[in-house]
Parts: C-alpha cells; structure tokens; sequence
C-alpha cells in the first residue's frame, strides 16, 4: 500500500474511532472494482467482502430491532428490517462515515458520478462492515454498528415506515420547541355522506401545516404529515 493511502485510511480510522489490524482489509473494503480493472496489477476489489458484509449488517440489524422493539410483532419487524436493509439507507450510512471520500474508483466512474452514486456508497458500505467483521470479530463490529446507527435506525423506522404522523409531530416538535400543538377544523365541504375536512395543526397560533381529508382523523394526518415536511422532519415525497 502506497504511503498516501495508508496516511489517508489511517485518518478515517481516527475519525471513526476504530483500529484495523490488518489495513489491507480496509483499502480492499473501499476498492471499487472499476479501479481495479484500470490498474496494471493485480489489486483486489470489494465485492466479495460486501458479500460477507451483507450478512453481517442484516444479522445486527436484525438483532437490533429484535431487542429494541420489544412489542412489535414478528411481520412488523420484518417490514422495518426491509426498510433499513436496503441501497438508501445503507448509502446514507456509508455517508454518515465519510466513506465516499476514501473510495478508490477508476476514472471513468470518477468522470461518471460514481463517488455519488447510493449503490456504489451502499456497497462500500457492506464491504467496510466485512471487513471490520474478519478484522476485529463480531462483537467489535456490532458495538461499532450500534453505536453509530442505532439511533439513526429507530428514527428512520419511526418515519418511514410507521406512518404515524402526528405521534410523530407531537414528539418531535416537544423535542424542537418544548411546545405543545393544536389542530383545529377549519372548514368542510360537501354534503353529509361525502364531506372533505380541512384541519390546520398550531401551535402558539402560528400555523404548522394543513391538510384534508375524508374523515377528521385522515385530515389530522395529512396536516401533520405537512407540519413535518415543513419543518424539515421528513422529506417531501
Ligand atoms: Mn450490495
């Protein structure tokens, strides 16, 4: 391993506070194959390492949720797991840990946007988890992965899949501005059997989000389902 690299991979150790006793998994775990199809020798790439990786994240993962979630039945955890095993959510995590800035790529995907691109970070992501799995054993890996991603994960659960928006709104807000929130029927249309409800969610008569429906409680969704894309809680769809 050249020296540049080594000082660089060394720099993203510190940073996540971790130690390889072999660097050589690391450099391979963030190797993309297009920079090894480029090179005159012989360099190994991630792709078996994302492999094994790829069990090792889905099993604490999956233990995780298991352990956290204690009264979620068995199908809702399969739901939740779904939604964090996935190119998405592993790409955000590869980016939490800076991985991006360390991956070896070959130019033509440098030139094509690949440092960007969530399926390459997501693989590079697995690989890292491999390779601190053979390097350091299980336990290391999976206090590493609780402790950088459990609570990232939980609050992805909460907001992707368990679309309960104004639990949601209600604890989130609290936890922003230590306030209470409102809602408040503004108007309906339409006649008995087939009226649209309009709501607004408050709070200090400032108002948060808006939102319709058929019934009050869809109404109270969508207003905080608003409420929480304009404050910035969930991503607009
Ligand atoms: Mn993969």
């Amino acid at each position: 391993m050249e020296n540049n690299r080594r000082r660089s991979l060394e720099e993203l150790e510190k940073k996540l506070k971790i130690k390889f006793n072999n660097l050589d998994l690391l450099d391979t775990a963030l190797t993309h194959s297009s920079f090894s199809n480029e090179a005159t020798k012989e360099i190994q790439h991630n792709e078996r390492l994302e492999f094994l990786g790829d069990s090792v994240v889905n099993f604490i993962t999956t233990e995780i949720l298991f352990k956290e979630l204690k009264k979620v039945p068995e199908g809702d955890l399969t739901k939740y797991r779904a939604s964090l095993i996935c190119e998405a959510s592993f790409a955000k995590a590869g980016r939490m840990l800076e991985l991006p800035k360390y991956i070896l790529l070959g130019k033509g995907e440098e030139i094509n946007g690949g440092r960007e691109r969530d399926s390459l970070i997501a693989d590079a992501f697995e690989a890292f988890c491999g390779a601190l799995y053979l390097d350091n054993g299980f336990s290391y890996t999976r206090d590493f992965i609780l402790k950088s991603f459990k609570e990232y994960f939980l609050n992805s659960i909460k907001l992707s899949v368990n679309l309960d928006y104004k639990t949601i709104l209600q604890e989130e807000f609290y936890k922003l501005f230590k306030d209470r929130i409102y809602y408040r029927l503004v108007r309906d249309e339409g006649p008995d059997h087939d009226k649209t409800f309009y709501y607004e969610v408050y709070s200090n008569d400032k108002v948060l989000g808006k939102g319709s429906g058929k019934s009050k409680k869809d109404a109270e969704h969508n207003a905080a389902k608003d409420a929480l894309e304009k404050l910035g809680i969930i991503n607009e769809e």
